[in-house]
């Protein structure tokens, strides 16, 4: 009896995810499974074979630092990741979360409707009844319970017992519905008035409950180890792991700090802490233009940030600033830059968007070296001009990272993006190709995989990488998307 698959693909060079060299080898899928690795016979029944020799099939990527929380439910193709390759989506990420709601709409800034939810279970529930194109795991945004426990309080004073295990019982629950573990944003309302015992006493719970601490650090400059030694001490005194959000040094005077917050990340694993990071392979960032003003973006204690460009990528109330420079309209309104950027959060709105340049490309490569990197995009996929790392992150590391400039090796590059973060995340059944595994699947072109969406045009996919299958179904096919919405709510330790 000749096998019977739903899926061939034919003749490609798998990389598994594990690290390890690539090897020519088919690939079949049987329902959401991949069934085989190796030569499928010729005179196997598949309800379609694809040929795909001269392309690389591996595991479908996980975006580790993802802010779709709310996209996934409005934008269900979520275009952006899942023509870059990626199948899994961990969004909640510093400190940004959607329970409770009435807190997370303030945080995520979505107008449009939403269902609606009591907990993080509800949330996952309403993912499985409409599923996006993508899986979507979640981790649990401190800085959301924190505005829900303090509301209507003085946010700036620490957490009272009370609300303290307000925001635990929030937590505990989201464990037990499967999220991956909190995180914190420390330079964003009201995150960054918790004090470090604050935090430690709200995470409490993830030890018992196997989740991880991810933390958008307390500074990024000057303060750059200093933060990064807070995030350590709160997973040792929490007992469990730390994941650094997209580890950088921002500012031009900080540049190069980026060899001391590595040295001190091995520091760490020496010890035996599991400290990881990630990082998105641009010299700019970009984040809310009202947090920026806050934390001194703008003022005489910028150190040495002022100088740098700013672009707005998202003004909900004037979109047709959206792809200007603050500079430029600060100019045109005849005001200080700093008044200027008051005014355009004021008259576009608190959740306008921007773009910084503030990153040195050597330490893009210094970071991005280092093993304890793995990849995520931190895209924000509101507005006309969104940074184009929601749409390039993945194929920008492949072409010209890997390809152009040899920084990593094709097989590490792969593992940072799929076997790296599914062991770090407890993902099970994703981020390696086997028999057996779930069929989240990427086939590109290692000589043309290219990002091709810019600063001034970010709403462009990439270029070389034709197919992506989620839970064994097509959603990228001949490089367009299908439409299909083969995603699930992914939760912790379940290998579904
Ligand atoms: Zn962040």
């Amino acid at each position: 009896m000749p096998e019977r698959y739903d899926l061939v693909l034919r003749g490609g060079t798998v990389i598994d995810g594990s690290g390890g060299p690539g090897a020519r080898a088919d690939v079949a899928v049987r329902g959401d499974r991949v069934a085989r690795v190796g030569a499928v016979d010729a005179d196997a029944a598949a309800a379609e074979v694809i040929d795909v020799s001269g392309h690389v099939v591996c595991p479908g990527f996980i975006d580790v630092h993802a802010h779709d929380d709310t996209l996934v439910l409005i934008e269900p193709d979520n275009e952006g990741k899942v023509m870059q390759g990626v199948t899994t989506v961990i969004n909640g990420n510093c400190g940004a979360g959607v329970v409770p709601q009435s807190a997370s709409r303030r945080v995520l800034e979505s107008e449009a409707p939403l269902p609606e939810w009591d907990s993080y279970g509800g949330y996952l529930d309403a993912i499985a009844r409409q599923p996006p194109s993508l899986n979507v795991a979640t981790l649990v945004g401190f800085g959301t319970m924190r505005a829900g426990a303090l509301s209507g309080a003085q946010v700036t004073r620490p957490a009272t017992a009370e609300e303290i295990e307000r925001m635990r019982a929030w937590l505990r629950e989201a464990l037990t519905a499967g999220a991956l573990g909190m995180s914190t944003g420390l330079i964003y309302e009201p995150d960054r008035y918790a004090t470090t015992d604050e935090i430690v006493a709200v995470a409490q719970p993830l030890a018992a409950g196997g989740g991880l601490y991810a933390s958008h650090v307390r500074g990024e400059g000057e303060t750059l180890l200093a933060a990064h030694a807070e995030a350590m001490e709160i997973g040792r005194r929490g007992g469990v792991p730390v994941q650094i959000s997209h580890h950088k040094a921002s500012g031009r005077a900080y540049w190069g700090y980026v060899r001391r917050s590595l040295a001190q990340i091995e520091e760490a694993r020496v010890r035996g802490e599991d400290v990881t990071a990630d990082q998105y392979p641009y010299t700019a960032g970009s984040t809310r233009l009202a947090a920026m003003i806050q934390n001194g973006w703008f003022g005489d204690g910028a150190d040495g940030a002022r100088e740098m460009e700013v672009l707005l990528a998202s003004v909900p109330s004037r979109p047709a600033w959206e792809g200007r420079s603050v500079a430029s309209l600060a100019s045109e309104l005849d005001l200080p830059i700093e008044q200027a950027a008051q005014r355009i959060v004021d008259e576009g709105g608190a959740s306008t968007i921007a773009i910084m340049f503030s990153m040195d490309e050597a330490d893009v490569r210094t970071v991005m070296r280092h093993e304890s990197t793995m990849i995520g995009t931190d895209g924000i996929g509101w507005g006309s001009r969104p940074h184009p790392r929601h749409f390039g992150t993945y194929p920008r590391i492949l072409g010209r990272y890997v390809r152009e400039h040899g920084v990593i090796a094709l097989e590490e590059a792969v593992h940072r993006m799929t076997a790296m973060p599914a062991q770090k995340f407890d993902l099970r059944g994703r981020g390696e190709l086997r028999e057996g595994s779930i069929a989240d699947l990427v086939v590109f072109d290692p000589r043309t995989v290219i990002d091709v969406a810019t600063y001034e045009d970010p709403r462009r996919p990439p270029a070389g990488m034709p197919y992506v299958f989620v839970n064994g179904s097509a959603v990228v096919r001949d490089g367009v998307h299908t439409h299909a919405r083969a995603g699930r709510a992914v939760r912790r330790g379940v290998d579904r």
